[in-house]
């Protein structure tokens, strides 16, 4: 697999902005801005388990979209947020789950606004 240059460099936060109840704000080396809610962070849990990297069924939550019927859940809340390094971040949520560690360039890849989503997530490969 090939890294690129240019999402090394992109991927470093010049600022960080962590509210327990909303979400978290990064300003990027590069002048771009990201905003990510509590919910779209919980549901982009890198983990093994949310993801299924060990082979097991992906457990990912569904926050975001719970759904006609969600079940009962208490509100989304970060216990706490802890960094790894100088490269990533870990969340604590309030529902218990502790695994997932963010690292920037994950975060900077999950960045939801509409210019991220056509550069890292629509047609691997193409640019
Ligand atoms: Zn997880
Ligand atoms: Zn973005």
């Amino acid at each position: 697999m090939q890294q690129e240059i240019d999402t090394l460099t992109a991927s470093e936060p010049e600022h960080i902005a962590i509210s327990k109840s909303t979400g978290i704000k990064i300003d990027w080396r590069d002048g771009h801005h990201s905003d990510y809610s509590l919910a779209y962070l919980r549901d982009e849990c890198p983990c093994a388990t949310c993801t299924g990297a060990h082979g097991t069924e992906p457990q990912r939550s569904n926050y975001a979209n719970p759904g006609p019927f969600p079940m009962f859940k208490p509100a989304l809340r970060m216990d706490s947020v802890e960094a790894v390094g100088s490269y990533a971040v870990r969340i604590y949520w309030n529902d218990g789950h502790s695994s997932g560690i963010y690292s920037f360039d994950h975060l900077r890849k999950i960045c939801p606004c509409r210019e991220c989503a056509a550069k890292y997530r629509s047609e691997p490969g193409t640019k």
